[in-house]
């Protein structure tokens, strides 16, 4: 129950972060009203069941990184509903030569795997010795894996995982914003090799798993925001609001639109929990002060969903998925074996794949009608997976600003949201254009965002 006496909470946007702050702030009791401009709760997340098969048309999987993140799920019966990736989707594929090898998980498949010539093979040997060395400067990711490892780890490593995270260009991704962990590690150890090593050694000695297990639900992602949404009273959340202004003061005012009518309503603290686009048109006290964030770079990104049956797919896809380094010259980013790596995706005897197109590097294809796109999707499984006839099941569906870049120079964005915040005491950003591109990491932030507003 929320506690009337107290003046109620504005959390503009109804993504993973938007929700997050609402259900953290609803268990202390606080009213709130939640503004989101479409139909349902989730953002990008947007889990569709149709039949037996079950479509991602956002983010495909979550890492549950955090102890307080298990928590949750079990706070919210979650956990019983909670999927592991499937034993048979051990292998992350990448393609060279339009073969799939296994990505190496360990030194020694690295000295065994085909990915690498002999001279790589050698740099990453050389590389565990390398000596810590402070870097002033942030450069493109690229250059400082470059620096390390060679073009070769670049090209069929680094590009590849870059795409299935950002979608992004490794040539202008930020070493310190985009993967922080990786310039820590720099910092740290010298060897990236090493750095990793002691990490994961860091982990099992502390009982932590590493890597973090990805998981999804039953009934997909989707099952995570709305969890966090169901217990909010009735009329707490407000479909199809488009809020347009904000006016600073004790108490805020801000007024928001349904159906060209135009209403306000008064709060004593504001969450903004938007996209970059929202937040550089949103008017605050009659100006535009995030109106920079018009200038973040997005990859556009189109998600096709695949169904087959069985025996129109060769290979096994016994893996997470492939990912197609951008030297291979193909039109896909990459495909998650989705049937594979959780259940409840296909009907029986049937297989799931979901596609990524687009990108950084190829933003024109997201631009292509479906029909067209498909052509070119079906030519790369063909090729890849030996797929054959078309498939039993399709959707599609195109991102065009919702993995924002951050590539060097982000600060600037970073700093302008500061100094936003600076401005005008108790309103306060979060998500993706701040946290970069994670539920899990989203999910988070919403927390954090409850957690200032109760301060
Ligand atoms: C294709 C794709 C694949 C991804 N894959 C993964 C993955 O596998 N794993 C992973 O961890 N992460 C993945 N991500 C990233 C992750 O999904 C996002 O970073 C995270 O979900 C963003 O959550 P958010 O709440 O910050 O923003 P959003 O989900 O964008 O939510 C913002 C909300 O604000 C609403 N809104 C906009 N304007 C207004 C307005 N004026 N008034 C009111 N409401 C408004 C929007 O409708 C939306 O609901 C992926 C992202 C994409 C796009």
């Amino acid at each position: 129950m929320s506690n009337p006496q107290q003046p109620p909470i504005a959390i503009i946007g109804g993504g993973i972060t938007g929700c997050a702050a609402a259900y953290r702030l609803h268990q202390q009791q606080r009213q709130v009203r939640l503004f989101e401009l479409s139909d349902r709760l989730g953002g990008v997340i947007r889990s569709e069941r149709s039949g037996e098969w079950l479509v991602e048309a956002g983010p495909n999987s979550m890492r549950e990184d955090s102890p307080e993140i298990t928590k949750l799920l079990v706070e919210l019966r979650l956990d019983s509903n909670k999927c592991l990736p499937r034993p048979d989707a051990r292998h992350r594929y990448l393609v060279r030569n339009g073969q799939l090898i296994a990505a190496p998980m360990s030194p020694k498949e690295v000295l065994g795997s085909k990915l690498f010539s002999f001279v790589t093979k050698a740099k990453l040997a050389a590389e565990n010795l390398r000596r810590p060395k402070p870097r002033e400067t942030d450069l493109p990711l690229a250059g400082l894996i470059r620096d390390h490892f060679g073009s070769e780890v670049v090209d069929y490593l680094l590009n590849p995982f870059v795409s299935g995270v950002f979608a992004g260009d490794a040539e202008k991704l930020s070493a310190r914003l985009a993967f922080p962990m990786l310039w820590a590690l720099e910092q740290k150890y010298g060897s990236l090799l090493r750095g990793f090593q002691a990490e994961a050694d860091d982990a099992r000695a502390h009982g932590r798993p590493f890597p973090t297990p990805s998981i999804s639900f039953n009934n997909g992602l989707v099952s995570l925001p709305r969890a966090l949404a169901d217990p909010l009273p009735a009329g707490a959340v407000e479909f199809g609001a488009k809020v347009e202004q904000l006016q600073p003061g004790r108490p805020w005012r801000i007024t928001w639109s349904r159906d060209g009518i135009s209403r306000t309503e008064e709060f004593e603290t504001v969450l903004l929990a938007l996209p970059a686009v929202a937040l550089a048109g949103l008017s605050i006290g009659g100006r535009t002060p995030l109106a920079a964030l018009g200038a973040v770079e997005h990859a556009p990104v189109t998600s096709i969903f695949l169904g087959y049956p069985r025996h129109q797919v060769a290979h096994p896809l016994d893996g997470f998925g492939m990912l197609v380094p951008a030297v291979e010259k193909r039109s896909i980013l990459g495909a998650i074996f989705s049937s594979t790596l959780f259940t409840r995706r296909a009907p029986v005897d049937h297989v799931a794949l979901t596609v990524m197109v687009g990108g950084a590097l190829r933003p024109e294809l997201t631009k292509l009608p479906p029909d067209r796109l498909l052509t070119h999707v079906r030519r790369d499984l063909t090729e890849l997976l030996g797929v054959t006839g078309m498939p039993v099941f399709a959707r599609h569906h195109v991102w065009s600003a919702s993995l924002p870049q951050f590539n060097v120079g982000y600060e600037r964005f970073l700093d302008a949201i500061q100094q936003c915040e600076l401005a005008h005491p108790r309103l306060f950003l979060g998500g993706h254009v701040r946290e970069g591109n994670s539920v899990s990491a989203c999910l988070a932030a919403g927390f954090r965002l409850a957690d200032k507003a109760l301060a």
